[in-house]
């Protein structure tokens, strides 16, 4: 193996930058050849696959940097190593604004699930396999101040029952978009504004995203979210007809929908029947590092089918359903529409994706 000695420009890694990617930035930086570089900061995993693993001395010794301070900024360096599950398992760029910052090219990282904004430059990061549209959030003051709302539901009750609780608020969020306006509230009157204003009538063609949905939603989602996320609310959905009437009048509230309630066939009671007494769902696919050297894949296919949605989009009509249907919620989706099987499932995780 050839060693290098420390570069002359070891510029910082970005927060959540795949090493692959931080490498990549410091080749182009020095003129160095990316794959000469990779070699000379990895070494074969132990397991004896053809794989290579950054070994986090050799990457200090080229940059300078102390171990502990890249394993802050990269996420794969870390010892023991994360819990995957806690990432979305599809890298993006985020924040195109704060990689500004960090010269020597494209900046990829892996984004815990709770990252939807850049509060600093209001910008929409979610879902990644939207990447590629950036989405100015300055008129929507309200999807930026949700994002602080969402961090304090994460310290409250941790990653894994706050990702499933608000992937599951978007998606009866979508479901209720998609309902008539008289079954629905004030909050379905501010989708249609927030719509008109991330997708402006007459420009879907250029301008329609899944992701835009999901901005659209995103307040009342992160309102509903403490609803499923806390056991007191959950145990309320479950008891007494009692306790659902208050549930049900909590649900009017956050959503702003006063009648919300008269009906027993809605998603929300869905849930309460079918959901709320099960453990939260793992992501279904979760990071997996032999792509780490790939670009993250065009998905056409995904293309394809939001040029199919922006040719009919009409906010006040069935809007919700592109959303619904987007893999970013195929978690919740699922559990959704088998409630059961998921369930029963739920013990290995693993088979359940390909059983599916
Ligand atoms: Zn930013």
């Amino acid at each position: 193996m050839m060693l290098l000695p420390r570069l002359p420009d070891p510029v910082p890694p970005a927060q959540h930058e795949i090493a692959a990617s931080y490498i990549g930035r410091l080749a182009r930086l020095h003129g160095l050849d990316i794959n000469t570089l990779w070699r000379c900061v990895t070494e074969r995993e132990a397991s004896g696959g053809m794989r290579r693993v950054v070994v986090p001395e050799r990457l200090a010794a080229v940059t300078g940097r102390t171990v502990h301070s890249l394993a802050g900024a990269l996420p794969e360096l870390r010892n023991p190593q994360p819990d995957w599950a806690m990432f979305r398992h599809q890298p993006q760029s985020g924040c195109h604004r704060c990689n500004a910052k960090h010269p020597g090219g494209e900046v990829t990282r892996i984004l815990p699930h709770h990252r939807y904004v850049c509060t600093r430059h209001r910008l929409w990061l979610c879902p990644s396999d939207a990447d590629g549209h950036t989405t100015p959030l300055d008129a929507l003051p309200e999807i930026v101040q949700a994002q602080r709302r969402h961090l304090r539901i994460l310290q409250r009750h941790g990653w894994a029952i706050t990702y499933d609780a608000v992937l599951t608020a978007i998606l009866i969020c979508g479901q209720q978009w998609s309902l008539s306006e008289n079954e629905n509230g004030e909050a379905w009157h501010d989708w249609i504004r927030r719509a008109n204003i991330l997708i402006p009538p007459g420009t879907a063609e250029a301008t329609f995203s899944v992701a835009r949905l999901c901005a659209v939603v995103y307040p009342e989602a992160v309102a509903l979210a403490p609803l499923f996320a806390s056991s007191f609310w959950r145990q309320k959905a479950q008891r007494t007809a009692w306790d659902r009437r208050h549930f049900n009048a909590e649900v009017a509230r956050r959503l702003r929908h006063p009648r919300y309630g008269q009906h027993e066939n809605d998603p929300i009671s869905h849930w309460a029947n079918m959901t709320a007494k099960r453990p939260p769902l793992t992501p279904i696919r979760v990071h997996d590092q032999k792509h780490h050297l790939r670009k993250p894949t065009q998905r056409t296919a995904t293309q394809r089918a939001e040029q199919r949605h922006a040719h009919a989009f009409n906010p006040s009509r069935r809007a919700g359903d592109a959303l619904i249907a987007h893999r970013h919620l195929a978690t919740v989706f699922r559990r959704a529409w088998h409630p059961f099987r998921t369930h029963s499932l739920l013990a290995n995780g693993d088979s359940y994706y390909k059983l599916s």
